[in-house]
């Protein structure tokens, strides 16, 4: 049983160690899996890179005094657009070199047409992205996560988190990015007795405590609002949607049977069945897996 946060900011290994086991085990996601798996192999190679490291560093370094005086998110993103921006070619070229058949034919458009771009251009969609991802269109967001993720995975290893009541929001309080995957922890009342449920960042991997109740999309408190579904009784995943704002937020529950294995960010995009069958209830995601574009 892996403890911890699993797959958190620079367990980069833990992740990619799961998609490659959940291919070999023929998962039903195979493609979206080794996309995912090809992303992660490039986080891996860029989180040991010099220019990553640095900037990185640069970025966290008030992280204490923002927390101190409850700035959020506790990152100084704005240091990190310009590498950002000079990144996007060296991710889209990585990426792509694998093969065609790995990145599909749209995602492949748009990255190479990001390579086509000005470095005004380049700049534009990193200042965006860092600001509020979900601004930027999908395909664009896909290539702008490649290359800005490790640099906020990196800014996050080892930074300190606010204590579970100085943040509730819904948003990353280390990079402000929205929330990927929830988990419910395999023991309650761990850490100074926060709530044992965490929401997942999308980009820079941190775990965060948040209200096992509560809409993490609009903040809905009402009980007869929220509602979660299974899949044929297999309880290690939910989907914990709510009627007010017709959002939901796939969960792992990691106290249920069968989630020793389970890597939240990573079994995200092995569950997709659930997204389409959530869909099909007509509720939104609002944050797709990163090879759910
Ligand atoms: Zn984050
Ligand atoms: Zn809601």
């Amino acid at each position: 049983v892996i403890r911890g946060h699993r797959g958190g900011p620079g367990k980069i290994d833990a992740r990619l160690g799961r998609a490659e086991r959940l291919l070999a085990e023929g998962s039903v996601a195979a493609a979206p899996l080794a996309l995912l798996a090809a992303v992660l192999r490039h986080h891996q190679a860029r989180s040991s890179d010099d220019v990553v490291r640095a900037a990185a560093a640069r970025s966290a370094s008030k992280v204490d005094g923002n927390l101190a005086t409850d700035h959020f998110p506790l990152l100084e993103l704005e240091h990190l657009a310009g590498v950002l921006a000079d990144s996007m070619g060296v991710a889209v070229a990585a990426l792509i070199a694998h093969g065609s058949d790995m990145v599909p034919e749209p995602l492949a458009d748009a990255g190479r047409e990001v390579q086509g771009w000005s470095a005004a251009e380049a700049q534009e969609l990193a200042e965006v992205w860092l600001d509020d991802p979900s601004l930027v269109e999908p395909r664009l967001r896909f290539w702008a996560h490649v290359a800005g993720a490790p640099f906020l995975e990196a800014a996050a290893v080892g930074a300190r988190l606010p204590p579970p009541d100085a943040w509730r929001g819904g948003a990353c309080p280390l990079c402000g990015g929205q929330a990927q995957v929830s988990v419910i922890a395999e023991e309650s009342g761990e850490f100074m007795g926060g709530s044992p449920r965490s929401l997942v960042c999308a980009r820079c991997a941190t775990w965060w405590n948040f209200p096992r109740a509560v809409c993490a999309l609009c903040g809905e408190e009402d009980p007869r609002h929220l509602a979660s579904y299974v899949a044929e009784g297999r309880r290690v995943v939910r989907v914990d949607a709510c009627e007010t704002c017709r959002g939901y937020v796939k969960t792992f529950d990691l106290r249920e049977e069968g989630a020793a294995p389970i890597v939240p960010l990573v079994d995200d995009v092995a569950t997709l069945t659930m997204d389409l069958w959530a869909s099909e209830q007509g509720f939104e995601r609002a944050v797709v897996s990163i090879a759910g574009v």
